[in-house]
């Protein structure tokens, strides 16, 4: 028994020295940030410098996140941080805590959403095996060292002086051909001076250089442009909220073509005047040529692009200058919500209804919500521009939570365009059931090449043919790893069938695999079977396809929207990607062919998702001179997303959808949470789906639990899904429940996909 008189230090050996511990966040999917002691320099690193650390067999890049509890006791297991890449905050505070709560709210880890945070290349430690470089940066220490006359000396001290000059590292063999040993290399980063990550090798800054003439927007700015009486209007609310300096929602609702972009770029000026920076988020990479040029007019180089289309040498070089504070504006899809750009003052999200914003992937954001959380943290003005704003946005300004502000008329009273309806099933009475392309659609193409105007044809549906069934058995070719069945994509000898969700390719077989049936036939139709439609019908028309399947290859997409902004083609035919905010003046048809293609999933948003898309496809015709026309095809010429897409009436929409979506308790009533457990068996998935949900049910936290069931995509890449869906009034509680359903079955949770806000729920 112990000898209670003894004081215990005086025979227990001196207890070793406190080492302080740092808190790291690792790019881990799930990971919670993981305790480190600090290196062996003694120096503690500041919140947001990155750090080098070994993790299982793996060393990675992962940024500190401050100290950690409990430091000053020494664990014997516990790891070192090998090497400081930075002595300040490399991760500014207000982007860290930004990506806290980002994977709070999203349940995501917080090291894989702090890298959504980070450039590429600043990344490290997830680089490809073979397409990799060896880049050595000088550390903490050795900057240190350098400046200490007698640390080092020689040819050690030239490497680290030459290093000095270059904060981003220099590629190992840059420094070999410059006359810098390797051994020289090899004998700092021993003494922790250099340290040598590996780097993916796609840097290649003059692969995108500004946009071309073809891409550039249709007007510039002269300055003596007046605004109209409504943007007048719009612009001076707008003013006057971000005079405020306080957060404040503004829900710029304004009809396709009535000239929000012009609004944003002056509120931006002022703001920018009263010296804090704006932040333009737009849904597509695409979109972001011609509103940077836009931008670009009014800033100059003071505006910074960030998006994953950019090579990751590009996106770093504009990441640094955001970070330096030489930029005023950034321009960029969802992640640029995180760039490090001080004193915030104005975040516009464009299109804020889009799908796009959402991450489809952990940590999967929503980057207009997280826009609204960055800007509530800044006091920053925040403005949702859109022609068709979701039914949250909507419903937030009919409560009086945001401003809502309006645009109801085109600039120069142009008007929107005329849309008609054409009932297809009287077109198959009159045609034949191949028909395609319906007769007065057919025609008024004919007149556009005729008036040497330009038309847009929408399938939202990529391919040639959507199915191959047999007439035999019945059945369809699906694919072996996923419950879909396989596209048809190309004719003739290109004929191939291929999975849309794991990109399983195979030849179309000459007979059925079932039955061996000798009958094959192809059924439904993309937008590869349009486009030759399109050729036969119209010929001498000059028609181009635009869709992910045709814009693979880098630079492919540009150069189409080149073209076709240059005149060079006639007719586009393409998916929702035609849809999007772009301004083509000479556009005064747009077609929709089967505008019902969304109606028929299984998704609460498939009403919401189908009058958006044809609203806004609408709205590419008729922006310039020339008055647009739009004929929306279908089988269900009488559903209501159908009938008020074709009037324009975004309010009448939003108030039958509203009644639908409080009858079946959808958002925005209440709030939902997809979960979505994946295993090897069908049986595996559902048990283990409901054993999630029995704990939450249990969990007594005024939840509605439904589930679970068979995913409505029930088998992906060879795993099955089962789902359950909850549904409540407090996110809080539903996340506090679900959080520890999950930390209860930890091994059922890295076999869950949990999406917050989703958007789809397939
Ligand atoms: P939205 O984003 O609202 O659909 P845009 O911002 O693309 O509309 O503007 C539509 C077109 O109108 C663009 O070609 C733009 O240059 C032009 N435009 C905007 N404001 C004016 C104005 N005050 N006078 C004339 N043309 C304008
Ligand atoms: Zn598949």
């Amino acid at each position: 028994m112990a000898d209670e008189a003894a004081p215990a230090a005086s025979v227990l050996p001196p207890s070793p020295v406190p080492v302080p511990r740092v808190l790291v966040a690792v790019p881990v999917p799930g990971l919670d940030p993981l305790t480190y002691a600090i290196g062996e320099d003694g120096r503690v690193p500041v919140r947001g410098a990155r750090v080098v650390v070994p993790l299982g067999s793996r060393v990675l890049t992962g940024v500190v996140l401050g100290a950690a509890d409990g430091s000053g006791v020494d664990a014997p297991s516990l790891k070192r941080i090998r090497t400081e890449l930075d002595d300040h905050a490399f991760v500014p505070p207000d982007v860290i805590e930004l990506a806290a709560w980002t994977a709070e709210y999203y349940l995501a880890g917080i090291g894989e959403t702090i890298v959504a945070a980070l450039p590429p290349m600043a990344r490290g430690g997830r680089a490809d095996a073979h397409k990799t470089r060896r880049v050595a940066s000088i550390t903490v220490a050795g900057r240190e060292a350098l400046a200490a006359e007698s640390a080092v000396t020689g040819k050690q001290r030239e490497t680290l002086a030459r290093l000095e000059g270059s904060p981003d590292g220099v590629p190992t063999a840059e420094l070999a051909s410059e006359g810098f040993a390797a051994d020289t290399v090899a004998r700092l980063v021993r003494r922790g001076f250099v340290s040598v990550r590996s780097e993916r090798q796609d840097r290649d800054p003059g692969a995108r250089p500004a946009p071309g003439p073809g891409l550039a927007p249709t007007w510039h700015r002269d300055g003596e442009r007046s605004l109209t009486d409504e943007q007048t209007d719009a612009l001076r609310r707008l003013e006057r909220l971000a005079a405020d300096g306080q957060f404040r929602v503004a829900l710029l609702h304004g009809v396709t073509g009535s000239g929000k972009t012009e609004v944003y770029q002056r509120l931006a000026t002022l703001v920018r005047a009263g010296g804090r920076g704006v932040l333009l988020l737009v849904p597509e990479i695409a979109l972001t040529p011609a509103v940077t040029a836009i931008f670009r007019q009014a800033f100059g180089d003071r505006v910074a692009i960030q998006h994953s289309g950019l090579s990751d040498g590009e996106r770093h070089d504009q990441w640094m200058r955001i970070r330096r504070g030489d930029i005023d504006v950034v321009v960029g899809t969802r992640s640029a919500v995180f760039s490090p750009l001080a004193n915030l003052g104005l975040v516009i999200v464009d299109e804020e209804h889009d799908a796009s914003y959402k991450q489809e992937e952990s940590p999967r954001y929503n980057g207009r919500d997280v826009a609204i959380v960055r800007a509530q943290r800044a006091g920053a003005l925040v403005v949702l521009g859109s022609a068709t704003p979701s039914l949250e946005t909507y419903q937030h300004a009919v409560s009086g939570k945001y401003d809502r502000i309006v645009l109801t008329r085109r600039v120069l009273d142009r008007p929107l365009a005329r849309v008609s309806v054409v009932d297809m099933r009287e077109e198959y009475a009159a045609s034949g059931p191949d028909t395609i392309l319906s007769r007065a659609l057919a025609e008024a193409i004919g007149q556009r090449l005729e008036k040497n105007e330009q038309a847009l044809v929408l399938l939202n549906r990529r391919g040639f043919a959507t199915a191959v069934f047999c007439r035999q058995c019945a059945g369809t070719i699906e694919c072996p790893n996923c419950s879909v069945s396989l596209v048809v994509h190309g004719e003739g000898h290109a004929r191939r069938a291929r999975c849309h969700y794991c990109n399983y390719t195979a030849r179309v077989p000459a007979a059925c695999p079932l039955c061996a049936g000798p009958y094959l036939e192809q059924a439904g139709f993309g937008t590869e079977r349009v486009e030759a439609e399109v050729k036969s019908a119209a010929p001498g028309a000059r028609v181009a396809r635009l869709d992910r399947d045709s814009t693979r290859r880098k630079g492919a997409l540009d150069a189409l929207l080149a073209r076709f902004r240059a005149g060079e083609i006639d007719v586009l035919v393409g998916t929702q990607m035609i849809a999007k905010g772009h301004d083509f003046p000479r556009v005064t048809l747009v077609g929709v062919i089967s505008a019902d293609v969304g109606l028929g999933i299984a998704d609460f948003r498939a009403g919401e998702r189908t009058f958006q898309l044809l609203t806004q496809v609408a709205g590419r015709a008729g922006r310039g001179d020339q008055p647009g026309q739009a004929i929306l095809q279908t089988l269900y010429p009488d559903h209501y997303s159908i009938q008020l897409a074709c009037h324009q009436d975004y309010v009448a929409f939003f108030e039958h959808e509203l009644r639908f979506r409080r009858a079946m308790r959808y958002p925005p009533l209440v709030a939902i949470v997809n979960v979505v457990v994946r295993a090897r068996t069908f049986a595996a998935a559902m048990d283990d789906a409901a054993d999630l949900a029995q704990r939450i049910r249990a969990s007594n936290a005024d939840c509605h639990v439904l589930g679970p069931a068979p995913a409505p995509l029930g088998r992906l890449r060879g795993e099955y899904r089962a789902q359950v869906l909850i549904k409540s009034a407090n996110r809080k509680r539903m996340r506090e429940a679900l959080k520890h359903a999950i930390a209860a079955r930890p091994e059922i949770g890295r076999r869950t996909i949990v999406d917050v806000d989703p958007m789809s729920v397939l």
